[in-house]
């Protein structure tokens, strides 16, 4: 049996997913995928490989969340206020 953050890294290894997504594919809640997440970025050192994070972005003034480092969708822009957000997508890649 396979646990869940050696199938999310699989995952990931293969495509770039957003946490809904991985959600969804895992059955797991976002919050949960934020968890594992944190936990298996530690762990990609070891194995000379890298979670690359492609940043939330507003979807109505382009401001891109570069300094957030979280895992999770933000709420709204503190740019414009909107909270048309593109989430952040994670893609695992080797050093
Ligand atoms: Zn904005």
């Amino acid at each position: 049996m396979k646990t869940i953050r050696q199938y999310l890294i699989e995952i990931l290894e293969e495509q770039e997913m957003d946490p809904k997504g991985l959600s969804k594919r895992l059955k797991i809640s976002e919050k949960e995928v934020h968890t594992h997440l944190t936990h298996i970025q530690r762990s990609l050192k070891a194995q000379k490989k890298k979670l690359h994070i492609t940043p939330a972005q507003c979807l109505r003034c382009d401001f891109v969340f570069k300094d957030r480092n979280r895992f999770t969708r933000p709420g709204r822009c503190p740019k414009c206020k909107e909270g048309h957000l593109s989430p952040p997508c994670f893609k695992i890649k080797s050093v």
